[in-house]
């Protein structure tokens, strides 16, 4: 019997990189430099926490915006960082994980057609999300030289569709970060727009070598039309409690927690718990910046015996090397090879363009245990072709 029945794709088909490494690197045993996600344990006394919270009933849905408790320690974190005074109760948004928080600020006030301009390579997840809204997503090549914006490029691209500009600082994956200068002209090319800032700022507190995070929210000029997005769960190695949290003007988050509420509601309570409990000791995010610098040293360190060729890294973790002066390989291939010879994980980089440019380029993650970084570390550098 012919069937009626017919599903028309949203998205495009195929499964992820992400996916096709994972099952690879369990089949090869390979050391795992590939994930955004640490290997190693949290704070025990975070876990202690989250176990207290539900011991004593924390264990059904929160208050759908987040626990108060937390929305007012965030709301005194971003005051006390970047002199941002955000409402706790109507400008603090707990979400399940920063791409929740990521999906809800470009549904809410993106239409169909509308354009969003993003930079690439790119965080995956923006521009099919762009897409489910109908939107037009923009895709700005950054330098992989200069690892740098390019304004005019950016100035170019606004036309009277633009309604939001995606801004990724600390950036995954090229490890670089907004300067002061890059907020100027930020600022100069957002003036009279009705332009919405996604302002994704994930790994906030893993910024190097003494250098600043710019957050959007530090300048009024752009936090009034800026979303920030942040995650506890990069911040307190707690990836899979699935809590982040987004703060914006009223206005733009009575938006967002339109979609929010519909999205999953509220985020997992006794996490919220545990981690406003965490949030309260200033040293717990402010050390992170110590203890990823030290982990990117221990693989640089390593890499510097290899032929590849590593990029700056200020921020974040991971890192790219380049690797197309001595390989003729695809980077899909030359990550194939890594995994079956070295037995070390790693992404291609041309998994975070749209179009799938290949560069040459390999993306290193380093929230690893020290071990597997040395052992990463020296599998890479012995790699020869
Ligand atoms: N933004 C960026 C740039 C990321 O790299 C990630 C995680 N890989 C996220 C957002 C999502 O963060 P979370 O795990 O809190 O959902």
């Amino acid at each position: 019997m012919q069937s009626t029945f017919s599903l028309r794709s949203k998205l495009p088909s195929g499964i992820s990189i992400f996916s096709v490494i994972g099952q690879l690197a369990t089949e090869y045993q390979a050391i795992n430099l590939w994930q955004g996600a640490p290997n190693f344990l949290p704070d025990q006394q975070l876990i202690d926490s989250a176990t207290m919270a539900m011991k004593q009933g924390f264990n059904q849905y929160s208050p759908m915006m987040g626990v108060p408790a937390l929305r007012q320690v965030l709301a005194e974190k971003t005051a006390k960082l970047y002199g941002a005074r955000y409402d706790a109760d109507k400008e603090v948004t707990v979400t399940a994980g920063g791409l929740e928080a990521v999906y809800a600020a470009i549904t809410a006030p993106v239409h169909p057609g509308d354009e969003v301009i993003f930079f690439e390579p790119a965080f995956e997840c923006y521009e099919p999300i762009v897409r489910l809204q109908g939107a037009t997503p923009v895709a700005i090549t950054i330098s992989l030289d200069t690892l740098k914006i390019d304004w005019e490029e950016v100035a170019a691209a606004i036309t009277p569709r633009t309604r939001m500009l995606i801004i990724n600082t600390p950036h995954n994956p090229t490890g670089a970060i907004l300067e002061k200068r890059d907020i100027d002209r930020l600022i100069a090319v957002t003036r009279n727009t009705n332009i919405v800032i996604l302002s994704d700022e994930v790994y906030e507190h893993m910024v190097y070598d003494g250098m600043t995070h710019h957050s959007m929210s530090r300048y009024p000029e752009l936090a009034e039309r800026s979303v920030v997005v942040l995650s506890l769960g990069k911040t307190y190695h707690v990836t899979g409690w699935r809590v982040g949290y987004c703060v914006a003007p009223a206005e733009i988050m009575e938006e967002i927690r339109k979609v929010h509420q519909y999205l999953v509601f509220s985020a997992p309570a006794p996490m919220q718990v545990a981690l406003a409990a965490a949030v309260e000791n200033p040293e717990s995010y402010l050390a992170l910046a110590e203890f990823y610098q030290r982990k990117r040293d221990i693989l640089l360190s390593y890499l510097a015996e290899s032929p590849l060729d590593v990029k700056p890294c200020s921020s974040g973790f991971f890192m790219l090397a380049r690797f197309s002066d001595f390989s003729n390989y695809s980077d899909r291939d030359f990550v194939f090879d890594l995994l079956r010879r070295m037995r070390v994980g790693t992404i291609p980089l041309s998994s975070f363009y749209g179009d799938g440019t290949d560069t040459g380029t390999i993306r290193i993650s380093f929230c690893k245990d020290d071990d597997t970084l040395r052992e990463g570390g020296r599998a890479l550098s012995n790699w020869r072709q």
